[in-house]
């Protein structure tokens, strides 16, 4: 068998290997990009069909989507099959145009033989890009404009982008995408009008920006586009000015503005899919990303696909209760075990154990996040529940909150619900929270976290020392422990500078009347010498690594609560 995340670094797909239900998982998906997915037998010419039984059968010819009655010339699927390759093709017929990408994929039947075929993803436009060879200006008419900020909108900017396109055919050009960064919250903070200012200003700028023949679009929102000449681009994508606007001139809140570039390769790609490539190179950055541009590369379009793979199987492992959350025990510098953190695992029908750094990126690109977080949020409640009378009932447990949490569930009523429902003290239930969490919304987040350790709820500052790391934050948040990470502890073996960076974090820790506990010690030294610094609190393999459950509980009981 071929598990998904065991091809998470071979993400050049060649001939990729799929069980049924993850083919009809990821033809599900595709169809959220592509107007048309399906699987074809291209020597035959066939369009096959999955049964429910999980065998590919003969449908109807597969030409008859172009409603042709004949094989296409030079088929890209045909092509894609005999050198196990990717492959694009553009087809005109019946006044529309069909954009067709071919993923060569080998489909693992019940007896483990594979059966392979093309899976098609196909972009279906009315109309056939012109082949008109007029001039392109910025300023046309009606509606190829956009109302709000007199630039063409997306039905211009892909006819006007098509003919620039045509009109210069030895011309080398490059698709941009900008985006602003976190433009919903300029618009919940200064209001809608601020924001269409904005995005009038930003059209200007990039319309400023344009020499002849280039085209710009607002392709909706804060999404705009522009077709350029892919010479001196660097001057051009520099769009710092918009933060000479009125709103942003006196406020300490800059506009930022990221863009993905696609550079054309193939001129017969129509302009949707050309916007495609460019999109999915900006939806590679992550939130927290520094980097403000990025450019398409096909490795891109690999991962996107095994990414939406991933997120398929977490789904529906989350519905199958395949997660379960495991313990490891935080414990004070004498082995006296205090609480536990719950770390999720997916446990797969056939016993494998997926850590979290193979799903918890995936899922923080969607929702999936906060129905996994939610789960584990419960068991832990439920679990501090059955606690209540036995051995354990001095122990807390800590449960991790994505930054993402904060986007999808009213953090607050679910955490107010959880101790209600299972009556249990809410200093029991310790919630772990990011520096990252602050980067986004900040104020709304500070404030939710705020009332809910003034409701009595413990909150601690999760990988302390890991990537950027604010003492401010120290100073906006009412925390209860700072958790120091792993990191930082590798470091300090060989860096006297950082050791005392430790020491002072430890003893600024205290003054503002906070525990600290040090994750991931691994060994005596690592242990003696955090003991030095003021450090009491551990959590690391040299006492226990996270553990089921019942294998916890057990520990516990084994060893009257100390692990020495
Ligand atoms: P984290 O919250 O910082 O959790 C601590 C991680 O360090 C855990 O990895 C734990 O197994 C590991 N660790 C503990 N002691 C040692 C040690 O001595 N040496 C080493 N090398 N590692 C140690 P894990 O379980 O793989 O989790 C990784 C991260 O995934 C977590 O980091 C957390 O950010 C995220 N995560 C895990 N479970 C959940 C969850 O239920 N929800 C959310 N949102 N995130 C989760
Ligand atoms: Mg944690
Ligand atoms: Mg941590």
């Amino acid at each position: 068998m071929i598990y998904l995340y065991w091809e998470k670094n071979c993400i050049n797909m060649k001939q990729s290997v799929y069980r049924p239900s993850e083919i009809r998982g990821l033809m599900k998906q595709m169809l959220s990009i592509y107007d048309l997915v399906r699987l074809v037998d291209p020597n035959e010419c066939q369009e096959l069909h999955l049964n429910e039984d999980d065998v590919l059968r003969p449908q109807k010819g597969c030409y008859e989507v172009w409603s042709s009655d004949k094989r296409c010339a030079n088929c890209s699927s045909f092509m894609a099959a005999q050198c196990t390759k990717r492959m694009e093709k553009t087809e005109y017929f019946d006044g529309k145009t069909f954009h067709i990408l071919s993923l060569p994929v080998a489909i693992q039947n019940s007896d483990n033989s594979l059966s392979s075929c093309v899976m098609e993803c196909i972009t279906i436009k009315d109309g056939i890009e012109e082949n008109a060879t007029e001039g392109v200006t910025n300023k046309a008419d009606s509606a190829l404009v956009d109302t709000l900020t007199d630039i063409y909108n997306w039905d211009g900017f892909y006819k006007m982008a098509r003919r620039a396109i045509n009109a210069e055919p030895d011309g080398k050009w490059s698709v941009v995408v900008y985006n602003i960064v976190r433009f919903k919250m300029v618009n919940d903070i200064f209001g809608r009008n601020k924001g269409n200012e904005i995005l009038i200003r930003m059209a200007q700028l990039i319309r400023s920006k344009l020499s002849d023949n280039e085209v710009c679009a607002r392709l909706r929102g804060d999404r705009f586009a522009a077709l350029v000449h892919s010479d001196n681009l660097d001057e051009r994508f520099d769009l710092t000015e918009i933060n000479d606007t009125n709103l942003t001139k006196d406020s300490p809140f800059h506009l930022h503005i990221r863009l993905g570039i696609f550079n054309v390769t193939n001129k017969d790609l129509p302009v949707s899919s050309m916007c495609d490539r460019a999109m999915i190179a900006l939806s590679s950055l992550s939130d927290n990303s520094a980097k403000q541009k990025v450019v398409f590369d096909e490795t891109m379009m690999d991962k996107m696909v095994h990414e939406q793979l991933v997120e398929d199987e977490c789904e529906k492992a989350i519905r199958h209760k395949e997660f379960q959350i495991y313990l490891q025990p935080q414990v004070m510098k004498d082995g006296t075990i205090i609480g536990a953190e719950a770390l999720a695992r997916w446990v797969r029908e056939d016993g494998q154990i997926v850590p979290p750094v193979d799903f918890i990126e995936v899922m923080e690109k969607t929702e999936l996040i906060s129905k996994l977080d939610l789960y584990v949020w419960e068991e832990a409640a439920k679990k501090l529940c059955e606690w209540k009378n036995s051995d354990l009932k001095d122990l807390y447990i800590s449960v991790n909150i994505s930054p993402k949490d904060f986007f999808y569930v009213d953090v607050y009523e679910v955490f107010d619900s959880l101790v209600k429902k299972y009556e249990i003290d809410k200093s029991k239930l310790k919630l772990e929270i990011t520096e990252t969490m602050m980067m986004n919304d900040a104020m709304k987040q500070l404030s939710l976290v705020n009332r809910l350790h003034s409701e009595g709820f413990e909150i601690e500052i999760d990988d302390f020392g890991k990537g950027y790391s604010s003492l401010s934050l120290l100073k906006d948040i009412d925390a209860d422990t700072l958790k120091i990470d792993k990191e930082f502890l590798n470091q300090t073996e060989n860096d006297k500078k950082s050791e005392s960076i430790l020491g002072s974090v430890i003893a600024m820790s205290d003054r503002l009347d906070m525990d600290v506990i040090t994750e991931g010690v691994e060994t005596r030294k690592q242990l003696d010498r955090m003991i030095s610094l003021g450090c009491d609190r551990f959590q690391g393999y040299y006492f226990a690594k996270p553990l089921p459950v019942k294998e916890f509980e057990e520990l516990y009981k084994n060893r009257n609560g100390v692990l020495s």
